[in-house]
Formats: structure tokens, C-alpha cells, sequence
């Protein structure tokens, strides 16, 4: 059995005693994570979130990419979020690789040439939060009313750690 198989099997479950039909599309509590795709984040467990409460922009690294910021700009001015909190995590695999290698990988394996391809690594995971916030801050149709945290998640702790940025005196 495929893993799809035993995922839709779950669903079934899921459904059978899911009462959550009533919930307004808006997020309830106005709140909008770009969080890494990393398996061991649980996003709403670790925030204490429920169903309804954020909407959750994942991908790998938790980078605020052009896609992640036309789902803010979508979260903000048509479902009301208010902030905005990047979290990245200790141990990412983004830090494990270059984009060079894996170009080069593809490269080898696909008839496609990789040349160009932006997988968006970093070595510095602190570094890597600044830099989102102030993709964020720095982006001409997002609000500067809106608050913008930084965080580093633990995934041996469970702990979220901030990283504070410098707003750009010229901002
Ligand atoms: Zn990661």
C-alpha cells in the first residue's frame, strides 16, 4: 500500500467525526507563519493554534520568496492577518548543501541543464531569519503596520528562539 493509500485511509477517520465546517475562511486570530517544510514542525502544536487561527506559508528554508509574498500580500489585504512570524529551525537541511552541488546533481541526472535554478541555501540560519524579515519589511506593498518576528525553532527542544532585525533607518 502506497503511503497516499494509508494517508486517504486516515482521512476517512478524519472525517468521520470532523466538525470544523463552520469555520470562516479569515484566520481567527489575524496571523500569518512562513515557516520551513521540514517534517519535524508541527506548526500549529508549537504555536498553540487551532484550526481556523493562521495561515501557514511553508517551503523549504521558510524563505520569503516572490510566491510567499504574493500569499502575504493575499493573507494581509483580503483576509486581514496583521503580523507576520518567519520561523526557521536549527538543523536545516538548506544548510546542508550549495546550490552549485545540487545544480550539478540535476545536471547529471535530468537532459535539462540546472543552469540558473535558485534553491536558496544558506549557512547562517540567524542570518537567513534577518534577511526574510527585511525581504518583508522592505517590500513596497506590504504595510509597515505590520508586525514582523523572526524565530528559530529548536528541533531538539521544541523551543522557539527570536531573531531580532534592524530596520533600516532609511525604511
Ligand atoms: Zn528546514
Amino acid at each position: 500500500m502506497s503511503i497516499i493509500e494509508e494517508v486517504l485511509a486516515a482521512n476517512e477517520g478524519y472525517a468521520g467525526s470532523f466538525n470544523l465546517g463552520h469555520l470562516p475562511m479569515p484566520p481567527r486570530r489575524k496571523l500569518a507563519v512562513v515557516a520551513c517544510m521540514d517534517a519535524r514542525l508541527t506548526i500549529e502544536p508549537m504555536l498553540g493554534l487551532k484550526t481556523g487561527e493562521a495561515h501557514i506559508i511553508r517551503n523549504a528554508g521558510g524563505i520569503v520568496t516572490e510566491d510567499v509574498l504574493r500569499s502575504l500580500i493575499i493573507s494581509h489585504y483580503l483576509l486581514g492577518t496583521e503580523e507576520f512570524m518567519i520561523v526557521n529551525h536549527t538543523d536545516c537541511g538548506m544548510m546542508t548543501f550549495k546550490d552549485e552541488e545540487l545544480r550539478k546533481k540535476l545536471g547529471q541526472t535530468t537532459a535539462t541543464p540546472a543552469v540558473g535554478l535558485s534553491f536558496q541555501t544558506f549557512g547562517d540560519v540567524e542570518e537567513n531569519v534577518r534577511q526574510q524579515i527585511q525581504t518583508v519589511w522592505s517590500h513596497p506593498r506590504i504595510p509597515k503596520s505590520i508586525l514582523v518576528r523572526g524565530f528559530i525553532f529548536d528541533v531538539k527542544t521544541g523551543r522557539l528562539k527570536e531573531v531580532r532585525a534592524e530596520k533600516a533607518s532609511a525604511a
